[in-house]
């Protein structure tokens, strides 16, 4: 090379020459500040004195071969200097060509240090994945740690535990000491849980004061309660900082897989959702996450989403059951009862819907489709010269809405035709335990509007006197399950005797549900109770049969003269 150019790349890189077998022939001055060594050292010595032993054996292959094929090879290779530090170079590496016979004659590389940018590369990727103050995993990368995990406890069956701890306490100690403090608690922390745990196991700070753990390869029996005490242990053991005393102790949520077999967010949700009971628990303790509770939530949220497709698209619909006098034979009137024409299902009892739907607001929907239809229904009827009542049922938490008589008033005033005393509403005593004040203002406001109420499956609540005297209800109806024993249980006699007594003591009717014989209906006449509702008289049927019963039905011999 010309002299001039040898300056100027000595100037400006880090410059060698080997023969073919990659023996050093020559080197600059920056070659050997960087590596450490002189070149009396370097001179004869095959390259490989600088091999780091970071680079697979491929990676010296592939340069090998393109070297050989006269290629000029270029890449960032990691050297070992003489004193053991790596250093990185951005390496150009040329074959050089004999003119005449076409062979490659030696091999020049020209190199330049970039450890710094490396380092700096390194300390950014770091920096993007760990909580800077603790040195542990963040938010970031511990879903790509619990994603692999997680895969990996799929591939190989074994159980996983995804821990959601939060510390108790640690705002008294930053607000107290101030965040400096706080920090050094928090390092001293992650310090611990590292300690603790497993090399395979992970801890991730998420934010503040929660930490994730991920534990692989617990059962749920001994070892896994194990670690977790292990865990509280070491935690709530005193803190020295700063030459002061500190205590403090964590709650933690744990889910396993594959028990609880989701997703790795919702494992942490699940996690951090049990980690709130074992705060409501009284703090320094775990809890288990309940799957089998989160399944009938799951279960509970589809049935409801069902019944309200299944109203908005028409499939709910009344069926009627008759209510009559055993003596006379009287039809008085009719129970609505509620029944959903599922698709493919067939005809699906309330039993079998309504218990998770009344615990949302779409029973209040219902209800008030339930009284839209029944209102039509008295209209029709009293058209056709029917002057029949209608009883429909009303759950505890529509009635219990502010608006409810209000909603009411407007709902009758959409059907003038129809006197209000004919609709009755059925409601069940527990309902009104709850808010007794509420329900017996509600009670008062609609009976202004001339609606009659009665006390659903009484006998079957808590019902005491008082409520019975504070609830201003005309009819009281006996349960099915005492009226169904009458025959054979002594007790369910009494008590419906004792029913019958009391509600002839207040001034109330009373019916009794759930009439399955004719004999049931003989001795409930002994006892005084005339009016009835059950299987042996008729089954809840559609409206469109209603009228033919009712122009065929004659009472059975024994109950005209008993
Ligand atoms: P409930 O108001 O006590 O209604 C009486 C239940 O007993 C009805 O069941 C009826 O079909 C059944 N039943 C009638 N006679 C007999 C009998 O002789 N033997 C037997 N074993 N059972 C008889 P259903 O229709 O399945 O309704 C069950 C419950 O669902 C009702 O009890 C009521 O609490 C609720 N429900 C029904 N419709 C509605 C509604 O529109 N809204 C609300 N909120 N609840 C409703
Ligand atoms: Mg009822
Ligand atoms: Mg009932």
């Amino acid at each position: 090379m010309d002299d001039n150019y040898r300056a100027a790349v000595d100037a400006a890189a880090i410059f060698s020459e080997t023969d073919l077998r990659g023996n050093i022939t020559y080197v600059n001055q920056q070659f050997c500040t960087i590596s450490g060594y002189s070149r009396e050292e370097l001179l004869g010595a095959n390259h490989r004195i600088l091999n780091s032993g970071l680079h697979e054996p491929a990676f010296f292959v592939g340069m090998w071969r393109a070297l050989a094929a006269g290629r000029v090879w270029k890449g960032e290779i990691c050297n070992r200097a003489k004193d053991g530090t790596l250093y990185w170079v951005d390496s150009t590496m040329v074959p050089l060509v004999d003119p005449l016979s076409g062979q490659v004659r030696k091999y020049v590389s020209i190199r330049f240090d970039v450890t710094e940018k490396r380092q700096l590369l390194h300390t950014l990727q770091w920096r993007v994945g760990h909580d800077v103050l603790t040195g542990l995993p963040n938010r970031t990368y511990l879903s790509d740690l619990l994603n692999q995990a997680l895969a990996c406890s799929r591939r190989e069956g074994i159980e996983l535990a995804v821990c959601m701890l939060d510390l108790d306490g640690f705002k008294a100690v930053n607000d107290g000491y101030g965040h400096a403090m706080g920090d050094l608690l928090l390092v001293e922390v992650a310090q611990r849980l590292k300690h603790i745990l497993r090399e395979s196991d992970v801890v991730a700070r998420l934010s503040g004061d929660e930490f994730v753990l991920i534990l692989r390869d617990v059962d749920e029996g001994r070892q896994l309660h194990a670690a977790l005490r292990r865990v509280l242990r070491a935690l709530a053991a005193p803190y020295v900082i700063r030459e002061q005393h500190l205590s403090l102790s964590a709650s933690i949520g744990v889910t396993l897989y594959p028990q609880d077999d989701e997703d790795a967010d919702t494992l942490v949700r699940h996690a951090d959702q049990a980690m709130y009971v074992a705060k409501q628990r009284g703090r320094n303790r775990y809890h288990l996450f309940d799957v089998t509770q989160e399944q009938e939530l799951k279960a509970t949220h589809q049935t409801v989403a069902r019944v309200r497709r299944a109203l908005h698209n028409d499939e709910l619909c009344l069926y009627y059951q008759p209510k009559v006098n055993l003596r006379s034979g009287q039809v008085l009137g009719f129970e609505g009862l509620l029944r959903w024409q599922r698709p493919g299902r067939g005809l699906v009892p309330p039993g079998d819907f309504l218990p998770w739907v009344e615990q949302t607001d779409l029973i209040i929907e219902i209800g008030e489709w339930v009284l839209d239809k029944a209102l039509n229904q008295l209209q029709a009827w009293q058209r056709e010269g029917r002057p029949w009542s209608l009883s429909v049922n009303i759950a505890a938490r529509h009635l219990q809405r502010s608006d409810f008589a209000e909603r009411l008033r407007q709902l009758l005033a959409a059907h003038p035709e129809v006197d209000p005393a004919r609709l009755d509403l059925e409601i069940v005593e527990s309902v009104a335990i709850d808010n007794l004040q509420h329900v017996s203002r509600c009670l008062d406001a609609c009976r202004a509007l001339g609606v009659r109420f009665s006390l659903d499956d009484f006998g079957t609540g808590y019902s005491s006197l008082s409520y019975l005297k504070r609830l201003p209800t005309q009819t009281i109806k006996i349960d099915q399950s005492f009226v169904r024993d009458i025959l054979h249980d002594q007790d369910d006699l009494a008590l419906t005797r004792a029913v019958i007594g009391l509600a002839r003591a207040f001034g109330r009717e009373v019916i009794a549900e759930g009439l399955e014989s004719v004999e049931h209906g003989r001795v409930l006449m002994g006892l005084g109770c005339e009016l009835a509702q059950g299987y042996c008289i008729a089954r809840p049927m559609p409206a469109s049969e209603v009228q033919r019963w009712a122009q065929t039905y004659r009472q059975p011999k024994l109950w005209r003269d008993p």
